[in-house]
């Protein structure tokens, strides 16, 4: 078996173009939360004008936002979604989940509680087949054995994150905002990679620089980094010479619905007719389709159903 095969068949690095860096993820954040003008998200943000600027106009270029006249004396715009920019909202609510429940004491700044109307219940969210309704998790994907078709994706792959390595290390000031978490390490292709082949049982050095086709140095900057966010542990295999292998921490293991119900985004809006690899949920014996459940009412919930509540509100 190739990870690279399965990086998520590309869909995921399709969409990670798209919104797979902090600023993009953080724009988006608050257009959910109703921001629309681009001074307002300038200062929700804390972007500056030339890249609040890129984001907006990448965002509308992949028709995830629209442009929407709001006065015609100044003509003036404000940033509405798209019906796919609305089909990222089950990943943001994800996010958000992700973040809210491993944030440290005192570094998170998004709301706490999410509200779902509908039900009237505070929202607590799973990612859940949309055949059998169980709940997504680690074990229950049977991964394909694509090693013969591997090779043209894994060098498209390789390629762009060589593009994109600068951006997602790049130092961006948002100590205070708290998606920065999720997405520096979902929004960064390595780290995503290395966190897929770890769903799928990898954990030694050596097997993820065989199976990534890594460069060393990059190797190992990126499970550092998994290590410092507590994503990856470090667990001693062999005393002499001294060997570690990586194993996912629990935190870790709940990126999963997250990884794979932005999988199932790029699939649904960002793939077009590209070929994606089926992956079957063992559960149901069904291809997998990936959507969002309140816990509580089991229904979809939709953006105009939640509303977010800050703790101090
Ligand atoms: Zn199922
Ligand atoms: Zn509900």
């Amino acid at each position: 078996m190739n990870v690279n095969s399965l990086i998520v068949n590309t869909a995921m690095a399709d969409a990670l173009d798209v919104i797979g860096d902090r600023w993009s993820l953080l724009v988006l954040r608050d257009v959910f939360l109703g921001v629309r003008r681009f001074e307002q998200l300038r200062q929700k943000t804390g972007a500056s004008r030339a890249t609040l600027t890129r984001r907006l106009e990448s965002f509308v270029t992949n028709d995830i936002l629209y442009k929407c006249l709001y006065s015609t004396t100044g003509k003036r715009f404000e940033y509405r979604l798209t019906e796919k920019g609305l089909g990222l909202f089950s990943a943001s609510l994800l996010s958000w989940q992700w973040e809210c429940l491993w944030a440290e004491q005192g570094d998170n700044v998004l709301p706490e509680r999410l509200f779902h109307s509908s039900c009237n219940h505070e929202l607590a969210i799973a990612a859940v087949c949309q055949h059998c309704k169980c709940p997504i998790e680690i074990g229950d994907v049977e991964w394909p054995d694509l090693s013969q078709h591997l090779d043209s994706q894994f060098q498209e792959i390789t390629a762009k994150s060589k593009q994109r390595r600068v951006r997602s290390s790049a130092k961006s000031g948002l100590e205070d905002l708290s998606l920065v978490h999720v997405s520096s390490l979902i929004g960064d292709r390595w780290s995503l990679l290395i966190i897929i082949a770890s769903f799928l049982g990898v954990d030694r050095y050596d097997a993820f620089q065989k199976q990534l086709n890594i460069a060393s140095n990059i190797l190992t900057g990126r499970l550092n980094l998994l290590v410092d966010a507590d994503v990856l542990k470090r667990v001693a295999y062999q005393e002499n010479p001294p060997r570690s292998e990586y194993r996912l921490t629990e935190k870790g293991k709940t990126l999963f619905p997250l990884v794979m119900v932005m999988r199932q985004w790029a699939i649904d809006w960002a793939l077009k007719d590209r070929r994606v690899e089926v992956l079957t949920h063992k559960c149901c014996k069904q291809p997998l389709a990936v959507d969002i459940q309140c816990q509580h009412c089991k229904q979809k919930p939709w953006a105009k159903d939640v509303q977010f509540q800050y703790s101090d509100a």
